[in-house]
């Protein structure tokens, strides 16, 4: 018997979980350890911070339905993991033991990185349902009070869809309010060029999404680094191709939702050959830890190399797909260590995202996700706001039945016709 554990129940942890019982041996044991027992779905914040959703909607109680699927919940949260002991410490002072962990821990947010950044200081946030809804208080006083809005991501960013999302959302809840003739808006983003999104592009995203920013008055300052903000002012330097100033801009606001850089969480950094520098979880080819052969990770947490050079850091994005993609292969590769074999399948980590305006949006596919590729494909339309409301709807029924398929695998790449796209691909034999 095994004893195998997955840390954090977010959108990798909570799929990983199920996946991992339905391919576990029947005398083996899951063990989810979570901070706290609800989950919430992280790609609907953008809707709470304008009011389109409330918590409720896009939450879900994780005890009863990891009861029922015979997977023990710990809400108590990881205060540090000890692998050269096979051990995780709780927040409450307790410890588990593990035969195998899978780390989902998602992004630590690294708002102390620039100063007056982040919800405790002047600028907003939807990277979490709490900060989200803190947002929408800002959004109802931006209501009342019209100003200038500052929208975008800082220097070091690995998630660039979710900003340009919250842009076009916050146009359209802006012009529904009938105020948005009194929003000046700007997009702030260390991106060399709109639509880079951390993949250096994928198909016409520029045009696209420069398009898209031009017919909704939005404008934009690329190869922005954000030097600090203060109350209602943010102060940005746009840079050169070497890194050098270009032109300083103070940037006044009434409201400003920018991402901040993700870090690894504190619980996993600065474990020597667990972690990189900046505390992501080190994996192969297989999802699995060197150091530690018996530690795998998926997720926002894994570290992936930036995708080419930039004149500021511009990190690359980890979305759903290729999230789904990395649980999938996680769970074989466990069950083949359960089985005496090595680990063989290979998460594609094909890049599929959709980004939501409100009333219509932009699909992409980037496989794989470095160019040149195989798939290079961008589209618009009305279709992909009703997509991205049939993912939330999917993705939550699913986390509420405890079901383990996938969603992109069985809808989007049928609608997008791409159905060879495959989620994983096995190796020959271990190694290659
Ligand atoms: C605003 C936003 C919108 C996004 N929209 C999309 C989208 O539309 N489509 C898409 O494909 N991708 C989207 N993404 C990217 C990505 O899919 C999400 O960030 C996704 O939630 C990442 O999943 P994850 O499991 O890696 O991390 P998370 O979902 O963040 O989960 C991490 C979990 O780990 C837990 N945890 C953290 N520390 C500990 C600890 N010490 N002990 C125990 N548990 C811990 C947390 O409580 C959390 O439950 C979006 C990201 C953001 C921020």
């Amino acid at each position: 018997m095994a004893h195998i554990v997955v840390l954090g129940a977010g959108l990798g942890g909570v799929i990983m979980a199920y996946e991992m019982k339905a391919a576990m041996r029947a005398e083996d044991r899951l063990t989810v350890v979570n901070l706290g027992s609800t989950y919430t779905f992280v790609p609907s914040n953008p809707w709470v911070a304008v009011g389109w959703r409330e918590r409720e909607d896009i939450s879900v109680d994780l005890e009863g339905v990891f009861a029922k699927r015979g997977i023990t919940l710990r809400p108590e949260g990881a205060q540090r993991i000890h692998p050269s002991e096979n051990r995780i410490e709780l927040k409450d002072g307790s410890s588990i033991d593990y035969d195998y962990l899978i780390i989902a821990t998602g992004p630590d947010l690294a708002f102390d990185e620039v100063p007056g950044l982040g919800p405790e200081s002047y600028t907003q946030s939807v990277c979490t349902i709490d900060h989200a809804e803190k947002a929408r208080e800002a959004y109802e006083a931006l209501v009342k009070a019209p100003g200038p809005v500052v929208i975008g991501a800082v220097q070091g960013a690995s998630c660039y869809g979710p900003a340009y999302e919250f842009a076009f959302i916050l146009d359209t809840a802006l012009r529904r309010a009938k105020v948005r003739d009194r929003v000046p808006m700007t997009f702030v983003t260390p991106e060399p060029y709109v639509g880079h999104l951390g993949l250096d592009g994928v198909g016409d995203t520029k045009g696209l999404l420069e398009s898209a920013m031009r017919e909704r008055h939005i404008k934009w300052i690329t190869n922005a680094r954000v030097a600090r903000v203060d109350d209602g002012r943010m102060s940005v330097e746009e840079v050169n191709e070497d890194g050098s100033l270009k032109t300083a801009h103070e940037l006044p606001f009434a409201f400003s939702m920018m991402l901040p850089a993700f870090r690894g969480v504190p619980a996993v950094a600065g474990i020597e050959g667990l972690t990189n520098p900046r505390g992501f979880v080190q994996i192969d080819r297989y999802q699995r830890n060197a150091a530690y052969p018996n530690i795998f990770s998926i997720g926002v947490c894994v570290a992936i190399p930036p995708v080419g050079k930039t004149p500021l850091a511009v990190g690359v994005p980890k979305t759903g797909f290729m999230i789904e993609s990395m649980v999938t292969a996680t769970a074989k590769n466990v069950r083949a260590l359960l089985d005496g074999t090595e680990p063989r399948a290979v998460a594609t980590w094909n890049a599929v995202c959709l980004a939501d305006f409100g009333d219509q949006g932009i699909a992409f596919v980037a496989q794989p996700q470095i160019p040149p590729r195989n798939v290079n494909w961008a589209s618009q339309g009305k279709w992909v706001h009703a997509a991205k409301i049939g993912f939330e709807k999917y993705f939550l029924r699913k986390v509420r039945v405890g079901q383990s398929d996938t969603f992109y695998e069985n809808l989007v790449l049928d609608v997008l016709g791409i159905k060879k796209l495959k989620e994983i691909h096995m190796d020959e034999a271990a190694g290659k």
